[in-house]
């Protein structure tokens, strides 16, 4: 069946992004995500995840969501405020406000639906969200679906930061005004300043949100960014997923009592959407667990990132300002950046460039994710195919 109207509309579009070379096709994954994946037959060493600790397929994890799911089923059924909530996700829920140092916590689906959800609840067309530049799709859009007023912040820039706030507070305009920041921004690997934030937020009466989609089980023994830096009780809106680090699915506030119990009767993706499988909470469960009993898997994290930075840096790559293991790899020219990865990818090393508009022009970096599982071994083959490739291709 063809409907003209859609396909007036999708046909020049396609043919555009081919044309120019942007339509992204999607690689087929043929197994398991861990530090190998198999693509096209080819066993690859992946450096392109964000399975951080190797959980997503971890056999105990993988125990729990089956036992979770022999005792609960596939689903749960209804959303949580029809149908009510399955003891496994209220002990998810006390697990992760536990974990981040907070009274209560909220789960929902996505980290993605999280913050469309959670920022929408609070804030609306009344307020207005500084947002620093560089955030996350996902909190872009939460801000968008809120109607409050989105007065962007430069990137990391704390006097920026305290003019938009101070200018935004003195305008009058504004009931409420909250400051929104990636906890760990996953292109460059740098972390938000946590306590200039909060005195700035403390200054101005800000709300304050964090999402730390990328330093949860990074950052804090694995408790976050917030947590790293000692201020659990200082930033409003902990927001997390449980899809990378944790291995899983889903995302969560951590917060006060009284946020998550508002969240829980205002975030609209809680209450029209059904609520995580039974078995994805059980795993989530034993990823924290894991976490808090066995925090070697975070310090090996950390040492291959350590390794991989000093590694390339010692070939004379531009490895950017990382303050965590993701390792970007700066090459700049953003057609010379996709020839490089595509190079790696024929030596066997799968690691994604990302160009503009996902960074500035000029800016195109490969993007290396380096996790607990990967071993020595590994990250030596990806050090060697980096010197060959980055030879050939005259970028040192
Ligand atoms: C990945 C990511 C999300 C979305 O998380 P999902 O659980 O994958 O939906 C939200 N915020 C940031 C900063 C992210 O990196």
């Amino acid at each position: 069946m063809t409907n003209k109207v859609l396909n007036d509309f999708l046909e020049p579009q396609l043919q555009a992004l081919r044309d120019q070379g942007l339509y992204n096709t999607i690689d087929t994954v043929e197994g398991p995500n861990g530090a190998k994946i198999k693509v096209n037959g080819a066993e690859l060493i992946n450096l392109s995840s964000n399975n951080y600790l190797g959980f997503s397929n971890d056999d105990r994890l993988k125990k729990k969501c089956i036992e979770a799911t022999e005792q609960y089923g596939v689903g749960a059924g209804a959303v949580r405020t029809i149908n009510g909530t399955m003891t496994i996700h209220n002990e998810l829920e006390t697990r992760l406000a536990e974990f981040k140092h907070t009274e209560a916590a909220i789960a929902f689906q996505s980290g993605f639906n999280c913050n469309m959800g959670a920022i929408s609840a609070v804030m609306t067309k009344k307020d207005a969200i500084i947002s620093d530049e560089l955030n996350h799709a996902s909190i872009i859009d939460g801000c968008r679906l809120s109607g409050a007023k989105v007065l962007r912040a430069k990137h990391q820039d704390m006097d920026d930061l305290r003019r938009v706030a101070k200018e935004a507070t003195e305008s009058g305009l504004y009931e409420k005004i909250m400051y929104i920041t990636d906890g760990v921004f996953s292109m460059d690997g740098d972390v938000a300043k946590i306590p200039e934030i909060v005195a700035i937020a403390e200054e101005f009466g800000l709300i304050t949100y964090v999402d730390d989609a990328h330093g949860s089980g990074v950052m804090g023994k694995g408790a976050g960014t917030v947590k790293h830096f000692g201020m659990s009780d200082k930033i409003d809106f902990q927001m997390g997923t449980l899809s990378k680090a944790i291995g899983v699915v889903g995302g969560y506030v951590a917060g006060s009592q009284q946020l998550i119990d508002w969240l829980k009767v205002r975030a609209r993706p809680f209450l029209f959407s059904t609520s995580l499988t039974p078995g994805a909470a059980a795993a989530c469960i034993e990823a924290i667990d894991i976490m808090e009993s066995d925090p070697e898997r975070m310090e090996k994290l950390w040492e291959n990132g350590t390794y991989l930075k000093a590694g390339l840096a010692k070939l004379g790559f531009d490895i950017g300002h990382s303050e965590t293991p993701i390792t970007p790899c700066i090459i700049g020219d953003e057609n010379l950046t996709q020839q490089f990865s595509r190079r790696l990818l024929e030596e066997g090393v799968y690691a994604k460039s990302i160009v503009f508009p996902t960074v500035p022009k000029g800016t195109g970096r490969v993007r290396n994710m380096p996790t607990a599982a990967h071993t020595r071994e590994m990250l030596d083959e990806v050090l060697a195919t980096y010197e060959k490739v980055g030879k050939e291709l005259k970028v040192i």
